[in-house]
């Protein structure tokens, strides 16, 4: 029998609504008393490394859920599940795909419904998430986010509604595999897996949003010794307002890491434009381009890359995502 290890870390799937109708953290974890959920098909052992709402997960939170993975790991585990709130659950689950060598399942789920509102999704998710981590078929498709019957991969998929249960989506590229009742299908594999191993998380790697008629104001904020690495999501397909220009070559000069990336819903990244702002010229500049992540995922990637000490051009080499 499959031994697979539930990892609890809070979340609206660790919550109830009271009577007033508010969604509140619960000193007991509903969630962690279903271990009994699927007995006598897996072994289950649970974990409640800490009762977050999400909001207030950060990225030390996140190794420290790699660090109890990589020991479950070491005692001979064959999978994972990770139940997390939703507001940076593709954060967490990026970080750990990135940090985690792709040796057993990894799954992270969690819940748009609390656990005692009618038709709460998160029993339902967690038992899907379970079936998915003890599936060999699950072995070798990195970290995966398993919502509402889909599969998705920890590096594409993103929150795209506030509350409805098909929050999780994968732009441009769409889900992996369905669960189909009891068991996971797979109709697509992601071409390249990435690893980089850590020990301990820098900070101060923050993430800006271009707008148009943005200046500099915001780049020169941030303009100081304790900035480690910025991600812009970039306008159209990486692009950004002149005005800002002076401001981003200030960060530059400081040899700060830059990152681009689109504020698009859809699509990569490119330097296709050659205009003053334009992809060419922010490429020329020395701002390291990324395909097909969300500014949030870059974001993380940049934070690994930073915090494995990565120098200036294997950082560049791995912050590109595509083959091409
Ligand atoms: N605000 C909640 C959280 O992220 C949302 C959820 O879990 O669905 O903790």
């Amino acid at each position: 029998m499959k031994k697979i290890l539930a990892i609890h870390t809070g979340g609206t799937i660790s919550m109830s609504q009271n009577d007033q109708g508010e969604i509140v953290p619960n000193a007991q974890n509903p969630i962690a008393q279903q271990a009994t959920i699927l007995d006598g098909q897996v072994q289950l052992i649970t974990d409640e490394l800490f009762n977050l709402p999400s909001p207030h997960v950060t990225p030390v939170q996140m190794l420290a859920i790699k660090q109890r993975i990589v020991r479950a790991i070491a005692d001979g585990i064959d999978g994972v599940v990770i139940t997390h709130g939703t507001d940076t659950l593709e954060e967490t689950a990026y970080f750990l795909d990135l940090t985690l060598p792709d040796t057993i399942p990894v799954v992270v789920t969690g819940a748009m419904r609390s656990s005692n509102e009618v038709g709460s999704d998160g029993l339902h998710n967690f038992q899907s998430a379970i079936q998915v981590a003890a599936a060999d078929v699950s072995r070798g498709q990195g970290v995966m986010v398993v919502m509402n019957d889909e599969i998705h991969t920890a590096r594409y998929v993103t929150k795209t509604h506030t509350t409805n249960v098909a929050t999780f989506r994968t732009p441009t590229f769409g889900p992996i595999g369905l669960v189909v009742k009891d068991h996971p299908t797979y109709f697509q594999q992601l071409i390249r897996q990435e690893f980089c191993d850590i020990d301990h998380v820098v900070g101060h790697v923050y993430l800006l949003k271009a707008f148009a008629g943005m200046d500099g104001t915001l780049f020169d904020a941030l303009n100081n010794d304790q900035t480690a690495g910025l991600v812009i999501e970039g306008l159209g397909a990486g692009n950004l307002p002149p005005q800002t220009l002076p401001a981003v070559q200030r960060l530059l000069d400081r040899k700060i890491p830059i990152v681009l990336v689109s504020r698009c819903y859809n699509g990569v990244a490119e330097d296709i434009y050659d205009y003053q702002g334009g992809g060419i010229e922010l490429r020329k500049m020395g701002l390291m381009l990324c395909q097909g992540l969300n500014g949030q995922k870059a974001r993380i990637k940049l934070l690994v890359g930073l915090s494995a000490g990565l120098p200036n051009d294997a950082l560049r080499e791995f912050l590109k995502t595509a083959v091409s």
